[in-house]
């Protein structure tokens, strides 16, 4: 069993925010950010690669009330999913950073020079 179905199964703890039947938001134990949530939902799904619209329909409700009820809503958070080796990602359970609290940077996310691919 993967780590995040662990931690829906209550196995091993984490400091949740949010739950309903399908989904569960918890605090990430590395914040990058101020205010950083992890969204799974509760089925396992490897990644965004595999996650059905019906899925992303709840999760994207879930999402929208997850931002209010801590209050990020209006200031502004930040939606990421990494997949894959690429966009590195370590834990194979599909997830969504939220990320907020604060200004967020926004720079350079790879090595590359990306005029090389204009
Ligand atoms: P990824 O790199 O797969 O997109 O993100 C995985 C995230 O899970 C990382 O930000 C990491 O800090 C977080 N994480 C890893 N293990 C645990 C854990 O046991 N509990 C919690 N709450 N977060 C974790
Ligand atoms: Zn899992």
């Amino acid at each position: 069993m993967c780590l995040f179905c662990k931690i829906v199964n209550k196995e091993i703890p984490a400091n949740i925010v949010l739950e309903n039947k399908n989904f569960l938001a918890f605090h990430d134990i590395n914040p990058k950010a101020p205010v950083h949530i992890l969204t799974i939902p509760k089925l396992h799904v490897d990644s965004f690669n595999e996650v059905t619209g019906e899925t992303m329909a709840g999760m994207t409700a879930f999402i929208q009330e997850l931002v209010k009820e801590v209050e990020i809503d209006t200031s502004g958070y930040r939606v990421i999913s990494n997949v894959g080796d690429n966009g590195g990602q370590e834990v194979k359970h599909l997830h969504f950073h939220i990320l907020g609290g604060a200004k967020l940077k926004w720079d350079h996310f790879s090595d590359a020079d990306p005029k090389d691919f204009l």
